[in-house]
């Protein structure tokens, strides 16, 4: 799986265009933060409950804790009309398409969609699973439908992506895209997918509940759902708590190996495996503290294991929260149950 590649931050995220990036995202923040008169509060993404506590505010937005499922969440939220427009105007997102996947889209490739691609295949083979159709939700730049292509495995590959500048180069590519909002997409009876996969898009999304909804309807009995997306219950989380590079503006839902299972079962799916394989917290947070962003000095533990120790604990320790669902990227495989 992606993740038992050992690849570094830099490889997925260079450093040298990651400047520009910041730019572009204080402008979306901007734009996002202009229209806080249409946002919305919201019950759990994940249980419904309306029981929550306040954990923190930032970027101007607060994030509050489910009380009953402990999914990290932002209430009041933009609506998803608001979200509609971030996206389509999106600097980052442009920005992304210009210069950050062209100066790093063989590395993601090689490292991430690669694996993935194996994961899913693996997937399909160990429960049964046709592999005919394809549908990528959330395409982007079109790399893992381009990755899942090259193995001439599925008939049919389609990709969703709203975002205008990156829905042509998916096209560029060769890759089918359908340049809209999920919730504007429809299939026909009998077009429907044996696989769904959506990499790192429900944390984006004004109603999960809808979008894993919508993911069945596009899908044939039994055929397997893959969701991707942060664990809020994860190292990088916990420790840096809003520190966390990850903590980002957009991302509106943080569910963990126990909620998001929850609010599949809730939509009709069966729940095959939770997983966290990412490779990437302790560096994360080994990173944060040799910048000085993130102070130590009175963890000895943490001090011990992300830097005193860190040649001899790196690989066992990453390992270690992988294995125990205590990794920061979270994996769910799912089968649609009728
Ligand atoms: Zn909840």
């Amino acid at each position: 799986m992606e993740d038992q590649n050992k690849f570094s931050e830099e490889d997925i995220r260079p450093k040298n265009v990651m400047e520009g990036a910041k730019i572009a995202f204080l402008k979306d923040l901007a734009r996002l933060l202009s229209h806080s008169d249409k946002f919305v509060k919201v019950s759990c993404p994940a249980c419904n409950s309306n029981e929550f506590t306040p954990t923190y505010k930032k970027f101007g937005l607060d994030y509050v804790t489910c009380n009953h499922c402990q999914t990290l969440y932002i209430s009041p939220r933009p609506s998803s009309e608001v979200l509609e427009i971030c996206y389509k105007e999106s600097n980052v997102y442009d920005y992304w398409d210009k210069y950050i996947f062209p100066a790093s889209d063989k590395a993601r490739r090689e490292k991430m969609f690669k694996p993935r691609v194996d994961a899913i295949l693996e997937f399909c083979e160990k429960y049964n699973v046709v592999t005919g159709s394809i549908l990528d939700i959330g395409g982007a730049y079109g790399t893992l439908c381009q990755e899942a292509a090259s193995r001439n495995v599925f008939r049919r590959i389609v990709s969703i992506e709203p975002t205008p500048g990156l829905a042509k180069t998916s096209r560029e590519k060769g890759i089918e895209t359908i340049e809209l909002p999920v919730e504007k997409v429809s299939f026909g009876e009998h077009e429907k997918f044996d696989v769904v996969v959506n990499f790192e898009v429900i944390e984006h999304l004004f109603s999960p509940e809808d979008f894993i909804k919508q993911c069945k309807q596009f899908l044939k009995p039994n055929g397997l759902f893959v969701v991707t997306c942060p664990n809020g219950k994860g190292f990088d989380f916990t420790v840096l708590k809003e520190q966390c590079n990850s903590m980002d503006y957009e991302h509106l839902n943080y569910f963990n190996p126990h909620s998001l299972p929850l609010l599949l079962s809730r939509c009709g799916f069966e729940v095959l495996e939770t997983l966290t394989p990412g490779r990437l917290d302790a560096e994360l947070v080994r990173k944060k503290i040799l910048s000085g962003e993130f102070d130590v000095s009175n963890n000895p533990f943490l001090k011990q294991v992300l830097i005193d120790n860190w040649e001899t604990t790196a690989v066992p320790f990453q390992d270690f929260l992988a294995q125990n669902k205590l990794s920061s990227s979270m994996w769910i495989i799912a089968k649609n149950t009728n």
